[in-house]
C-alpha cells in the first residue's frame, strides 16, 4: 500500500543526507524513493547512513527534473520550512499523511523535498497542489532534511495503521440502552445500595451524582448495563433483600 508513495528529493546536495532520508522511510515502510538532480550520486556516505535501507537506496531513481519524478503522480504536496511569499493551499503534517495514505490507493502519490540550502524553488513549490510545513520552533524551524522526510513518513505511517485498524474493526456497532434504562438502573443501584448501608437513608450525601457521572462517562453498553443489573440482584438476593 505505501509502494505507491514516493519521496521526491531535490537537488540534494550532501550523499549522506540521501542515505538517512531512505533509513527514515523504510523505518516507517516507505520505499519508493526518487532523486531529482542529485549534485552527487548516492555514495559510500549514503550506503554507510543508509544502515538497514540500502535496498530503497539501490532501487532508488534519478531522474533529471522535478516534472520527470511526478508525472504519473495524482497528488503532489511540497516541503517548506516556512511560509513564503506565495501563499497555496496548506496541510497540516496530519492532514498530508492522510491525503497521500488515502490517495495512494487510486495513484501514485509524492512528497516532495527540496535543497538543503535553500529549499525548493517558487517554481516547483507551484508545481505541487499543496504544501506542508512542519510546526517547528519558529525562531529556528528548518530541520535536517533527512528529520523533516522522517516526521512527515512517520505521519504517514500513523495514518496507514489507523486505517488499517479500521478494516479489522468488528463491523457490529455497540448497543446502547435507552435513557429510560439508565434511570431503571440508577433507582435499583440506589435502593441496593441504601438495603447494604452503604448510603445512610437520612444522609444520602453525593454518592449517587458522583455515580452518574461516572457511568455517563463510561457510557455502557446495553449487555454491560444488564451485567450490571444481575449483579446488584445478586446483591440483593445474598443481603435478604427483595428488590
Ligand atoms: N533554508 C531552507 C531549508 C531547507 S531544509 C529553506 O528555508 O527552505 C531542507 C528541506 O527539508 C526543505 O526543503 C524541506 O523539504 C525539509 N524541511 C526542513 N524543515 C522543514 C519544516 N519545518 N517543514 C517541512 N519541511 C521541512
Amino acid at each position: 500500500m505505501l509502494s505507491d508513495i514516493r519521496i521526491v528529493l531535490v537537488n540534494t546536495s550532501h550523499t549522506g543526507n540521501i542515505g538517512s532520508a531512505a533509513r527514515a522511510m523504510k523505518t516507517m515502510g516507505l520505499s519508493s524513493l526518487y532523486l531529482v538532480d542529485p549534485i552527487t550520486p548516492p555514495d559510500g556516505k549514503s550506503i554507510a547512513l543508509a544502515a538497514g535501507a540500502g535496498d530503497v537506496l539501490a532501487n532508488a531513481k534519478i531522474v533529471g527534473s522535478l516534472e520527470e519524478a511526478v508525472s504519473e503522480c495524482g497528488l503532489v504536496v511540497g516541503t517548506s520550512a516556512r511560509s513564503r511569499t506565495l501563499p497555496w493551499p496548506m496541510l497540516t503534517p496530519r492532514e498530508c499523511g492522510h491525503k497521500l495514505v488515502t490517495e495512494s490507493e487510486k495513484y501514485p502519490v509524492a512528497l516532495v523535498f527540496g535543497r538543503e540550502n535553500n529549499g525548493l524553488s517558487n517554481e516547483e513549490l507551484q508545481q505541487c497542489h499543496f504544501h506542508v510545513c512542519i510546526p517547528a520552533n519558529p525562531d529556528y524551524s528548518s530541520l535536517n532534511i533527512a528529520a523533516a522526510v522522517q516526521t512527515l513518513c512517520y505521519e504517514i505511517r500513523v495514518n496507514h495503521l489507523d486505517i488499517k485498524a479500521q478494516q479489522y474493526a468488528p463491523a457490529v456497532e455497540a448497543e446502547y440502552p435507552l435513557s429510560e434504562d439508565l434511570e431503571r438502573f440508577y433507582v435499583h443501584l440506589e435502593k441496593t445500595l441504601k438495603d447494604v448501608n452503604f448510603i445512610v437513608q437520612n444522609h444520602p450525601g453525593v454518592v449517587m451524582t458522583k455515580l452518574r457521572r461516572l457511568f455517563n462517562r463510561v457510557r455502557p453498553e446495553t449487555q454491560e448495563l444488564n451485567i450490571l443489573r444481575g449483579i446488584l440482584s445478586s446483591v440483593d438476593k445474598a443481603s435478604g433483600n427483595k428488590k
